[in-house]
């Protein structure tokens, strides 16, 4: 049989994009999920603070899947739980993926959405120098160990970087009768939501020690002390400014990296600012009828975002399947100006935009006062005044479609300027 729509990953991404291709006309769409139930990474995170902007209320993570999970029961769409995809094929448009049940599979679909999510950098990634005793976790396994299994991972914790997913186990932590002992983060700022530093750090009197890192982690069989040095402006340590900490935990919240192997090897064309797919303004890759949302294209901060952008892959693919490519495949190219890094979409085909197209990004630092600048060929086509810009807070701004149509040279930068630049 071959489906209209194959959706790879059940997690937020895929569940959003899957409802939404079957709202939109694909009658045969599947989800395969290589995990035991559908919901992704939110199925570990039981806090609030998901959904205020798609809902208008706080939720959990398991609420906010489950509120997506009942919408996709109410459909004819197909799930395979337990089912690992090993690879996309760009020219059949076929999925390689094998299950214990029914070994391996070769499906078939006329369109393919990518939604596999991230994983974590770990101890390996970064090379954190020192013994190597258990207690080193990375947040997202210490919060699935906590939430999901039943196991503290410690008593006395030191938490390295400063994301999202850092703060709330140091809350979580704390919250389970563990001393979180402070955050430690390499950059002058932190890299999670200011929310999330005032209610998972501020409010449990946890420290944050910005420009420090660690440079040694003692311990025989268990952690037991952890060196933590303030850094200068290259990011080298500095002599005399150890500090030492008693500690049997440390939890890493150094970054996420979007899950691309299947991505690359289907020769699909990859973004080295985001470490995911170059999309269109539909969320459609370089591959035709193969389309990708969610945090496998770039890491989001809030799962409302990746549901929005996600229902935008959905109903394009529905759309590819009952309308075919694009016809006007004239693209502009979006860059990264000053100030400015992981622009997606990064290609706008100016005849597929109704009205406006929405482009997202991160500042390269912390800034006030300033403008994003669009601009092509030195000309300015739009601003946008910010008060507060920084890089653990994604920026959304809108390009009318008529401002596209004043592009000379099939390219438009974005940048962050001083105001009155
Ligand atoms: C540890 C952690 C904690 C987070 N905490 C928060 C938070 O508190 N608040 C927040 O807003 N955001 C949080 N995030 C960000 C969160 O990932 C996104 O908000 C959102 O879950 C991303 O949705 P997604 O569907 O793109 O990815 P995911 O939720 O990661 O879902 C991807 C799915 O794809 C499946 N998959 C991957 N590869 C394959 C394959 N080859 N075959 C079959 N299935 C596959 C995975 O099993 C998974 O179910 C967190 C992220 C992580 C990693």
């Amino acid at each position: 049989m071959k489906y209209d729509v194959i959706v790879v990953g059940g997690g937020p991404a895929g569940l959003a994009a899957a409802v939404e291709a079957n709202k939109n006309g694909a009658e045969k769409v599947l989800v395969v999920e290589r995990d035991q139930e559908l919901g992704g990474i939110l199925n570990q995170c039981i806090h609030n603070g998901f959904g205020l902007h798609y809902f208008k209320e706080e939720l959990t993570g398991p609420e906010y899947a489950g509120k997506f999970i009942d919408m996709l029961e109410q459909t004819n769409i197909e799930v395979m739980l337990d089912t690992m995809v090993l690879d996309v094929d760009e020219t059949e448009k076929c999925v390689h993926a094998m299950n214990k049940k029914n070994g391996y599979m070769k499906l078939e679909a006329k369109a393919i959405i990518l939604n596999m999510g991230c994983r974590e950098r770990t101890r390996g990634a970064i090379a954190i120098p020192g013994d190597r005793p258990a207690g080193v976790f990375t947040a997202g396994a210490a919060q699935r160990y906590v939430n999901i299994e039943g196991y503290m991972v410690g008593k006395r914790v030191l938490i390295l970087g400063s994301g999202d997913i850092g703060l709330i186990m140091a809350r979580r932590m704390s919250l389970e009768g563990a001393k979180v002992v402070g955050c430690v983060e390499l950059c002058p700022y932190s890299n999670g939501l200011t929310r999330n530093i005032v209610q998972c750090l501020e409010d449990y009197n946890i420290p944050l020690y910005l420009s420090h890192t660690i440079t040694d982690i003692q311990g025989d069989k268990r952690v037991e002390k952890v060196i933590v040095q303030k850094v200068d402006e290259n990011n080298q340590p500095i002599p005399g400014t150890e500090i030492e900490f008693d500690v049997d935990t440390v939890l890493l919240s150094v970054g996420l990296i979007p899950e691309n192997e299947l991505t690359r090897s289907a020769g699909i064309e990859m973004d080295p600012a985001t470490s995911g797919p170059v999309v269109f303004e539909n969320m459609e890759t370089s591959a035709e009828g193969i389309f990708a949302s969610g945090n496998v294209v770039h890491v989001h901060d809030l799962v409302d975002f990746v549901t929005a952008e996600s229902q935008k892959a959905g109903k394009s693919a529905a759309e590819y399947v009952k309308n075919g490519e694009t016809k006007d495949q004239t693209y502009i190219e979006i860059k990264n100006g000053d100030g400015v890094n992981g622009i997606v979409p990064q290609k706008v085909r100016p005849s597929n935009v109704d009205k406006m197209v929405e482009v997202m990004f991160r500042a390269r630092n912390v800034y006030k006062d300033v403008q994003i600048k669009v601009k092509s060929d030195g000309k300015e086509l739009a601003s946008f005044k910010r008060e507060h810009m920084a890089p653990g807070e994604m920026e959304k701004i809108v390009i009318p479609k008529a401002f596209l149509d004043k592009v000379e040279n099939g390219e438009i930068t974005v940048s962050v300027e001083k105001v009155g630049a």
